[in-house]
């Protein structure tokens, strides 16, 4: 079983009202679990939902936020750990040391940049630590269109599924990368 788990997601809330229930459920679910959460550390969006739950529920939550979005607007002041740190860069590479899976859920640029770094490192294997997209209501149907595509015109490797994998449900999700 894992002890921590990173989630990249939005800090934005998006639309669909069922995007912030899976994040607040995400949340809750490691908090129950006794798996930390490690994120990007703000009070915003998806992001900030989440850690709120987990906290709530007697989770432990661990931010690393780089200096320039450390503001009040942006921070989360409760977490049972905050790191701040100098840059993106040095921000993606705590993430990772800290985590012993990762998982993305609906977001943005930003989601989608720490997702795709963490499988381009898998896919180069400079680690193994497993990597899923929970795929809620379908929000990255397009994304997994696009990876067959990449896959069919043999972009990438016939065994991305090893690295790359993705569930529809919190539970299948969590299977994935336990
Ligand atoms: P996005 O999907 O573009 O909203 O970006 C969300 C992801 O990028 C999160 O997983 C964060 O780690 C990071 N991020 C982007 N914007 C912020 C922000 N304003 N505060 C904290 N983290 C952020």
């Amino acid at each position: 079983m894992i002890k921590s788990l990173c989630v990249f997601c939005g800090s934005s809330v998006g639309v669909d009202h069922r995007f912030k229930e899976a994040a607040i459920a995400m949340g809750e679910y490691l908090a129950k679990n006794k798996i930390t959460l490690v994120y990007g550390g703000g009070r915003i969006g998806l992001m900030g939902l989440m850690a709120e739950a987990a906290l709530k529920n007697g989770g432990s939550v661990v931010g690393v936020i780089p200096k320039f979005l450390s503001t009040s607007e942006i921070k989360h002041d409760g977490l049972t750990q905050c790191y701040e740190v100098d840059d993106m860069h040095t921000r993606k590479q705590m993430m990772y040391q800290l985590s012993d899976a990762f998982v993305a859920m609906p977001g943005g640029f930003g989601t989608l940049d720490e997702l795709f770094e963490i499988i381009t490192w898998h896919q180069l294997l400079l680690h193994e630590k497993p990597v899923a997209i929970y795929n809620v209501e379908g929000y990255f149907d397009p994304l997994l269109e696009m990876i067959h595509k990449m896959h069919t015109q043999k972009f990438i490797p016939s065994n991305f599924s090893t690295f790359i994998k993705n569930a529809n449900t919190l539970e299948k999700v969590m299977e994935l990368v336990s």
